[in-house]
This record gives structure tokens, C-alpha cells and sequence, in this order.
């Protein structure tokens, strides 16, 4: 798909105007407000995203550079990083940490502190050793700061494979990272075991919690989960966690706490190396949005304790409806047991069905919408408290596509992010 080409008009056109053709510029978007958008939005209800417009606009043009000029944001931001980490085990081990722009961004952060660290110790280019599963963000990462990242394979439950991972480990070796949970199959890594092996040797550990980091806490408090994957975990360095997703804030905000105050220096950048004077920052951007920090804020104020537990026994109950539901369906199954409400749904082997032809047909009948993985081919659920309510059509829909999907195969094969549909040049 190409992009319309809009002129930008000699005379400005008046503000109603140009909202309107906002408005309609959306004809072609997902229309996630009824949950059959399984991925990209995470909402917990039109108050909440009513919500995050105010405060959005309360803090639209605030610079969350510089905390000495709007000093509320460095309190609105101090306080988010301080209720993740308790929810992550931070106020036992004495955490510190950053807010970033999203899971992409900590997790950057992450290797280029393991890189320093790493550097610090003279190995010019430190490897860091993650499963196949582990975000595609840490390939992101590697490029980017110059380390090896090795990839190993995951076992039959499609966590990280422990022997692979430590046969691995070489000299130049500083990171191990677990995922909790992954966001292909929605399984925790044996985190225990990683920290372990990263105190054998030495090695930092990063736990990627962007994905359960604001949900795995009341799981566990509700007793459906008990892997431990948190800041308390020995050998654990640092965890990412991000508020956009189970967090249910407004786009681009993110947490990642090290256990270790000097690794957490790392990530501070400071200079005066310019004609500009002293300058300092702790994330890769320089001018940074206060809106989503504001309302991330307002967000975690708003639903409180007591709210993300209700979201959490919601979002919890419907995803094990969803994993029970797709099992009793001929032809599907789910890989790897999901320990949270994150799922990839694969053909059996039996019918040998193409699940892609599958995502094709539900697309049609119910215009859902599911991320497609590959190898093997899957189709990927994040159940949400948005998406919650959907689950029950869904599975009736699933059903019945499935039932009449004989041999159909899919011409589509990419994943939704392949490059040619983003081309915006003319
Ligand atoms: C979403 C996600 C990321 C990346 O986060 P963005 O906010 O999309 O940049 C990293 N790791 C996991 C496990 C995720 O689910």
C-alpha cells in the first residue's frame, strides 16, 4: 500500500477542518475499540483512554529534557519508577532505574550498558547470548552497539534451551538474557536457572519483562503463577518492564531497573563537550514527550492496586478460556503452554493446515486481526481486558474457519510488518 500524497496548503485551514480529515484518515486503521485487534493495543476501557487524552494534553508541550525547568515531570517520572519496582522485587534489592520511550528502548539500553560493562572489563566485542524467542529488539541492539548477540535454540516448551546457552558462553561473554515471558509463545524462561548460570560465570543477566512486567506481579499475588522471573532472583541484574502494554498507559513509556547502581551510571550520558554547555540525559533521545509519562501516571493513579488486579483476573480467566478453547479445536494447537496471556496458535500436525489461510478467513468473517510468526508458522494472541470480551466470538469464528479450511493456503506470508507495506515515498 502506498500513501495518498497530501500538499502541504499555502494558506493554514482552520483547526475543525484539519481534525476532521484526522478523523477520516483513520477509514483504513484496525478498529481495535472491539478487542479484535489481538495485538499493537492494550486497553483497559474508554475511561482510562478518555483519560489518557487529558492528560496528554495537559503535558503536550512540557520538554521532559529538563527536570530542573518542569521539575513535575522528574516527580511524575521518579514515581513510576518507583511503583514498577516494588512490583518487581526492587524495594527488597535496592533497584534504580530509568523511564524510556518503550520495550525497544530498554532493552537498547540494556545491551549498551552490558557493552560498557563489558568494554570496562576489556573484551572489545562482548557477546550476549539470548533464545531464538528473545525480542527481536536485542538483534536491534547488536547492530547498533557493536555486540555478537547469539542466538540459541528454545526446547520442546519453547523456553530457552539451559544447555545450549551455557555451552555458548566464551570468554568475551558479559550478558545472558531471559525473556518473561517471551512475546512469540508467551512462556517464561527458566530465570532461576539463567541466574545461576550468570553467577557461574560471572555474567550479567537481563530478565525482558516488557511484556508481563506490569502483569506477572498480580498473577503471582493471585497465585496462577509461581515461576520466579523478578529483580529478587539471584544472579538477576536488570528487567525491563513496559507501562504501554500491561501497564494500559498511552504509548511510549517504559521502565528498566538494574539491580547494581553502577551499572545503572552506565546509562547516564553527560557532556559539556560542545559550545552549548553542560548537557545531560539518561535515554537516547534528547527532547523527550512529558505526555506519556503524565499519563502513564494518571493511568496507574486511576486503576490502582485494586484495578489492575480486577484487569488481571479478567485478562487471566479469558486467556485461559482462549488456550482450553483453541484445544478442543480439530486441527489447532497451542505452542508451548502459555504461563501468561500471550499465545501463538499453530496447526496440528495431523490436518497440516495452513494457519496463515486460517488468519485470512477470520480476517473476512470477523475482520480480526492476529500477528503471523514463522518457524514454526503461528498465529500470535495478546489477551488484553480490552480484548477479553472477545474471546467467546472469536472462538466460534476460529471454529468454525477452521472446520471448513480444507487446503486452502495463504498467499500472505509475511510477517505485518514486512517493509514494502510501510513505503511512504511517492
Ligand atoms: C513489546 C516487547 C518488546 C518491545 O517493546 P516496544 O515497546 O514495542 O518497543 C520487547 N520485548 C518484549 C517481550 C515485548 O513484548
Amino acid at each position: 500500500m502506498r500513501f495518498a500524497v497530501t500538499e502541504l496548503p499555502e494558506e493554514g485551514r482552520n483547526a475543525s477542518e484539519v481534525l476532521e480529515d484526522l478523523a477520516a484518515a483513520k477509514v483504513d486503521d484496525r478498529d481495535w475499540r472491539g478487542g479484535r485487534v489481538f495485538s499493537l493495543v492494550y486497553s483497559a476501557g474508554d475511561a482510562v483512554h478518555d483519560l489518557h487524552g487529558e492528560a496528554l494534553r495537559l503535558y503536550s508541550a512540557e520538554n521532559g529534557l529538563n527536570v530542573l525547568a518542569f521539575p513535575s515531570i522528574g516527580r511524575l517520572s521518579h514515581d513510576l519508577v518507583g511503583w514498577t519496582s516494588s512490583l518487581l522485587g526492587g524495594d527488597e534489592t535496592g533497584a534504580t532505574g530509568y523511564l524510556t520511550s518503550g520495550g525497544t528502548e530498554s532493552l537498547l539500553q540494556a545491551v549498551k550498558v552490558a557493552r560498557d560493562t563489558g568494554r570496562a572489563r576489556g573484551i572489545n566485542r562482548p557477546r550476549i547470548v539470548a533464545a531464538r524467542s528473545a525480542h527481536a529488539a536485542f538483534t536491534k541492539a547488536a547492530e547498533l552497539f557493536d555486540v555478537e548477540l547469539v542466538r540459541v535454540d528454545v526446547d520442546e516448551r519453547f523456553r530457552i534451551d539451559l544447555d545450549q546457552a551455557a555451552a555458548a558462553i566464551d570468554v568475551s561473554t558479559i550478558m545472558l538474557i531471559g525473556s518473561a515471558p517471551s512475546y512469540p509463545h508467551g512462556v517464561i524462561d527458566p530465570i532461576g536457572e539463567l541466574g545461576q548460570l550468570a553467577l557461574d560465570h560471572g555474567l550479567l543477566l537481563h530478565v525482558d519483562a516488557c511484556l508481563g512486567g506490569l502483569l506477572l506481579p498480580w498473577l503471582v499475588e493471585a497465585g496462577h503463577v509461581n515461576v520466579p522471573f523478578d529483580l529478587t532472583v539471584p544472579g538477576v541484574t536488570s528487567i525491563s518492564a513496559d507501562l504501554h502494554k500491561y501497564g494500559y498507559a498511552s504509548k511510549g513509556v517504559s521502565v528498566i531497573l538494574y539491580n547494581d547502581a553502577d551499572l545503572a551510571r552506565h546509562q547516564l550520558f553527560v557532556t559539556s563537550d560542545w559550545m552549548g554547555g553542560f548537557y545531560a540525559s539518561t535515554v537516547m533521545a534528547g527532547t523527550r514527550p512529558a505526555g506519556p509519562v503524565a499519563a502513564a501516571w494518571a493511568t496507574m493513579q486511576h486503576l490502582g492496586r485494586t484495578g489492575y488486579r480486577r484487569l488481571a483476573e479478567e485478562t487471566w480467566v479469558a486467556a485461559r478460556r482462549l488456550i482450553d478453547g483453541v484445544g478442543t479445536i480439530d486441527g489447532l494447537r497451542v505452542l508451548g503452554d502459555p504461563d501468561m496471556t500471550v499465545l501463538a496458535i499453530a496447526a496440528d500436525d495431523g490436518r497440516g493446515i495452513d494457519v496463515f489461510a486460517v488468519a485470512d478467513r477470520l480476517a473476512e468473517v470477523g475482520g480480526w486481526y492476529l500477528d503471523r510468526q514463522t518457524d514454526p508458522d503461528a498465529l500470535h494472541l495478546t489477551v488484553h481486558a480490552g480484548s477479553a470480551a472477545a474471546v467467546e466470538p472469536f472462538l466460534e469464528d476460529l471454529a468454525t474457519v477452521v472446520a471448513g479450511i480444507g487446503d486452502e493456503r495463504s498467499s500472505d506470508r509475511s510477517a505485518p510488518y514486512a517493509t514494502d507495506r510501510f513505503a511512504t515515498d511517492r
